[in-house]
Formats: structure tokens, sequence, C-alpha cells
């Protein structure tokens, strides 16, 4: 085990001493006892809330002083291992070359059949849904249960064909065929939150509007200690409090994938982790 901790070092700290290392290491919470640093089993997340959560909300933690180091060692990390999120996530969901607000309504559509299932379900179910012009005209016009039998491969299908009807009728109406351009209006429609809204936003309308926190996020930087939190939307008000904002753009992709390959809901690598020695944690962090 050492030895291969050695090598991830070596991969990942080529210019570092094994000495150097661990002087990054911060002052551990003085409440945990080493039997008490594990990886708690996943919980299961409450309902999502349509609505932003004030910081007032929830007790507030400061990032710890080496939280960059830690985000460093991610992004690097990222760069060495692949994650599904790479060549199937969000950013590859809609068609790029074609109508803009056809491109729009794909991204808010994809961001919707999203939520609760793996990004290889919603990569294949964009692609078959893509095949029939999928644009506000084509879902207003066939019925739902058409649309179910589409899309039934993704999580909680029936509801979210319900909302996908629903809001194509919508931009129909209001919008003139158009996704709304704002994160407040997003919000309104049926069966979108915070999350896709502010993906939404960056995906179809390259604006950057907040942090957009799935299970991954919350769950990464609930481990990191970055927050404690009990659900995604008190993470994301948290987060946005705390991350300079030039970070937020890309902070979604990141700790997704990051959670896709190594920090895993279940099982976490964190013999493969460049924060293992720092991160409270590690179940690893007392091999060196
Ligand atoms: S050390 Fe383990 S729990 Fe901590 S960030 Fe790395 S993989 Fe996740």
């Amino acid at each position: 085990m050492t030895d291969r901790l050695t090598r991830n070092r070596s991969k990942y700290w080529p210019d570092k001493t094994l000495h150097e290392i661990k002087l990054e290491e911060p002052k551990m919470d003085s409440k945990l006892s080493e039997d008490e640093i594990v990886i708690s089993k996943p919980k299961k997340l409450k309902t999502s809330s349509k609505l932003p959560v004030s910081t007032k909300a929830v007790k507030s933690i400061e990032l710890p002083p080496n939280w960059k180091v830690i985000y460093d060692n991610i992004v690097q990390m990222r760069k060495e291992t692949p994650a599904v999120v790479d060549t199937m996530g969000c950013s590859h969901w809609a068609d790029k070359n074609i109508d803009p607000k056809v491109s729009r309504f794909q991204v808010l559509v994809s961001l919707m059949l999203s939520s609760q299932t793996r990004d290889e379900v919603t990569y294949a179910t964009m692609v078959e849904l893509k095949k029939n012009g999928l644009s506000v005209e084509y879902i207003d016009n066939i019925s739902t249960s058409e649309l179910e039998a589409m899309i039934n491969k993704v999580g909680f299908y029936r509801r979210k064909a319900a909302f996908i009807k629903k809001t194509a009728n919508t931009l129909k109406e209001v919008y003139d065929g158009d996704i709304p351009s704002t994160l407040e209006e997003l919000i309104k429609l049926p069966g979108v939150g915070p999350k896709m809204a502010n993906l939404t936003m960056q995906e179809a309308w390259n604006k950057v509007t907040g942090i957009a926190v799935d299970t991954h996020v919350h769950r990464i930087t609930n481990r990191l200690k970055w927050v404690k939190t009990k659900t995604p939307e008190q993470t994301q008000a948290e987060l946005e409090a705390k991350v300079p904002r030039e970070h937020w753009r890309d902070f979604n992709h990141l700790l997704v994938g990051f959670g896709q390959s190594i920090c895993r809901p279940v099982k976490p690598k964190c013999s493969e982790c460049l924060n293992c020695t720092i991160c409270p944690s590690s179940t690893n962090k007392y091999l060196f």
C-alpha cells in the first residue's frame, strides 16, 4: 500500500518530498478521534426545495486555510483520471451547431432528464430524442405517453415527461419558443430546481449565476469539511458565500468528475487521492 502511495505521490507531486507534503497537513478537527474518521454511508438526500437557502439558515464555517491546495490537487487528479462526465456530461448533451433556441431547449431538457440518472443514461436518451429533432414544437406536438416511451430509461421518467411537456407549452406560449434567460424565471418552470437552473444558465446562456450543487458536490465538500450541511441547497448557499467567484464556473464539473472517479459515494479511493493526508475524511491519512 505504501508503495502505491509513494507512486501516486511521485506522479502528482514530482517536485515535492514526502516531508514537504506532510507540512501542508492542516490541524485535525480536535473533536474527532482516529476511530471516528470513517467514510459514512451515503444518506438519501432530502427533496430539493426550489427556493435558494439563505446563508443565515445554516451554521457557517470557514474554508480551511489549505482549501486551495486541496482544490488544486483535485484539478490535478481530474487531469490525470478520466471521468464519465468528461465525455457524456451535460456539455455533451445538446447540439451546438443548430438554431440557438433549439440548442438552448435541448440543454434544458437534458438537465431535466439528468436528475437521479447516470450521465451515460442521460446521454443515450438525448441521442434518441435528438434523432426526432428535439425542439419546443416537437415536444409540444407529441403526447405525454409518446414522450414517456422515449425517455423511459431515466429515473422518474413519468414525472419528467409531464414536466417537459408542460415546460415546452409554457416556452411556446410565453417565451416565443426560447428558454428564459434569467435564473429566477428558469426556477419557476416545472421540475427545474436551483442546480438545474444554474447549469442551464451556464450551458445555454454562458452566464455563471451560482455554484451548481448535486449529490457529488454536496458529499465531497462535506467530506472535506468545507461545509457542514444537510441539503444541497444549504451547501450551495455556503459555498457561494466562501468560494471565490472565479472558481464557480468549473466547480460542478470538477467535483462531479472527482466524485465519479475517486471520491466515490461508497468506498472512495482514498489511497489514490492526492488529498489522502490532508482530507479530514480520508481513510488513509495515517499510512504515511
Ligand atoms: S481522501 Fe478520500 S474522502 Fe478525502 S477527498 Fe480524497 S477520496 Fe475523498
